[in-house]
């Protein structure tokens, strides 16, 4: 048979969670068909931090922030500056590898991969977007469509028409990641209630399966059905939070055992630790070496804290999850429901996002379709960055270069 090709889907902020969602919503019928045909990576994670450019990066590149240099945004105690580090991908990515074999590439609105290696006319490694602004998932599935069909799309300004599908597609959605935030998005009004937003993510989430599932079986009537292996995942779930943000009470805990906190505007010659936000999360940075006794203290009054349900130490995230070393000495996660956010959620209001230790925000859907893949379900853990390291590695016999996830068997058949 001639060689595989591969279709990666990233639907932003798809939460596991969403699939008892959808089951309990009776929208489960397209979700159901495709995981019936599919191999479903039953424990799938996230990656510290969960925020989108960093994870959408991870995956691509199959490697964390160390190899990357992208954790969204670190602060610079030298400088007193808050660099955000954006599109950075310093490591090798999906599309690279394939554009380095010579192969096409195609990424429809996947912007990691703009000018990295995919650009607007460029035939080999094109990025296409719709036109219309702002686009939802339908306009950018109806595009992967085009290039199934073999219709001419608009790169830019260029029409480009693929005689043969191309050997990689990377298409990114984010309706449901910005329903996931709360956002006026469409016709969904922002939500005052969690079980309301819930409602509008499983209509939207269903639709968008649907619409999956057409293209599937399109795909299958084609020439090609039997070679494409469709990779259908996302960077990280969503967590509600509520009221007041626990900064200042932080804040006011550390200064009290005099040990000064500041936000980065803030900062003052008396200053210890330099505290940026995330939205949920919260990082501590300090603006001189602490001592051994210091650092115990931090740690000791932020554990202490009834809303701290994790704090992560320097150590354990360059050793355990490859955290780029101008992260911060602490990263503070709340309980559920709490927050660090700059300001408090507006009263009424639930709000949400996903830089959160809990399994709603790193607990993530991940199935893979195609005639080479196992069907059933995946149990061990597997973790966001291995998935292109496997797909490559058996449907390719492709390394990317700067890749440390893992290679698992039992993928394919
Ligand atoms: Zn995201």
């Amino acid at each position: 048979m001639s060689r595989a090709k591969l279709i990666y889907i990233n639907i932003d902020g798809f939460s596991y969670s969403y699939l008892d969602l959808l089951r309990r919503m009776g929208r489960s019928a397209e979700l159901d068909e495709l995981i019936s045909e599919a191999l479903l990576l039953e424990n799938l994670s996230s990656g510290l931090i969960s925020i989108t450019n960093p994870m959408q990066g991870a995956i691509l590149a199959g490697a964390w922030s160390d190899r990357t240099q992208n954790i969204y945004q670190h602060y610079d105690p030298d400088s007193g500056e808050v660099v955000k580090h954006r599109r950075t991908l310093a490591a090798e990515n999906v599309g690279q590898l394939f554009h380095r074999h010579g192969d096409t590439v195609v990424s429809i609105h996947q912007f990691m991969l703009a000018g990295n290696p995919c650009e607007y006319g460029d035939k080999n490694a094109t990025y296409v977007t719709v036109p219309r602004q702002p686009s939802n998932a339908f306009d950018r599935l109806q595009l992967l469509e085009d290039l199934l069909r073999r219709n001419t799309v608009l790169s830019g300004e260029t029409s480009i028409t693929y005689p043969e599908l191309p050997d990689f597609i990377a298409v990114y959605i984010d309706d449901i990641d910005s329903l996931g935030h709360n956002n006026d998005y469409e016709n969904y009004p922002r939500r005052r209630l969690f079980a309301e937003r819930q409602l509008d993510i499983a209509e939207r989430l269903q639709l968008i399966l649907r619409r999956i599932l057409e293209l599937y079986r399109l795909s299958r009537s084609g020439k090609d059905g039997a070679r494409i292996i469709w990779l259908i995942t996302t960077d990280h779930g969503m967590t509600p939070f509520y009221g007041k943000s626990s900064l200042p009470l932080l804040i006011k805990e550390l200064d009290a055992a005099g040990l000064t906190c500041r936000l980065p505007e803030e900062r003052c010659a008396g200053t210890l630790l330099v505290a940026l936000p995330y939205t949920i999360e919260l990082a501590l940075y300090p603006t001189r070496a602490l001592t051994a006794e210091e650092s115990r203290r931090i740690m000791a009054i932020c554990a202490a804290q009834p809303y701290v349900r994790k704090v992560f130490t320097r150590q354990e995230m360059l050793t355990e999850y490859h955290m780029d070393p101008r992260g911060p000495e602490f990263l503070l996660c709340p309980t559920y429901g709490e927050h660090f956010y700059k300001r408090d959620a507006e009263p009424g209001f639930f709000a949400a996002s996903h830089d959160s230790c809990d399994a709603t925000s790193q607990h993530i859907f991940g199935l893979l379709l195609g005639d080479q893949v196992r069907k059933g379900t995946f149990q061990a853990p597997v973790s966001a960055i291995d998935l292109m390291p496997t797909i490559l590695k058996h449907a390719f016999d492709y390394t990317l270069s700067d890749s440390v996830g893992k290679v698992f068997e039992g993928f394919f058949c």
